[in-house]
């Protein structure tokens, strides 16, 4: 049972928010430094497959997450099930923008629209035209600095 209250959503809210910052620190320090060998394939794609190996890396949403459910239900903690919510959204907003409407592994017409939209492609595509593991920049997904925004 989850008890929606303010405190709820500062929580899911705050959590939604250093995933961001999470996200980016996992894609520039881990993925672009010891498991380079798993992010790889993202950057120099397939495409004859539709998996890629650096699709591994959802598990770092969803694993926490799931738990974190789990157990707000089981320990009757609605807190705890912010935190997890809070990790899911990210992911499901992560999946969103970085799957669908950058990359278009599912076709959805009519997405690429807007100047938030435009920004993020931009910035993404800046950190998809270095093909190796050094040299990157712009690793952060929703948080689109200001210059991509002209
Ligand atoms: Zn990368
Ligand atoms: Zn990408």
């Amino acid at each position: 049972m989850i008890e929606f209250s303010l405190p709820w959503f500062g929580i899911f809210f705050a959590v939604f928010c250093v995933m961001e910052f999470n996200a980016w620190f996992l894609h520039k320090y881990v993925m672009h430094g010891f498991l380079w060998s798993l992010h790889k394939d993202h950057h120099v794609v397939d495409k004859e497959r539709w998996w890629q190996r650096n699709d591994l890396f959802a598990i770092f949403f969803a694993v926490p997450s799931f738990f974190s459910i789990l157990f707000s239900t089981l320990l009757v903690s609605p807190y705890l099930g912010a935190f997890g919510f809070g990790i899911m959204f990210y992911g499901a907003a992560y999946f969103f923008v970085h799957e669908i409407i950058i990359h278009r592994r599912i076709k959805i017409k009519g997405l690429n629209r807007g100047r938030y939209i435009k920004a993020v492609k931009r910035a993404h595509h800046i950190h998809h035209s270095i093909k190796e593991k050094e040299g990157a920049t712009c690793f952060g997904m929703l948080v689109v600095p200001f210059k991509y925004f002209k």
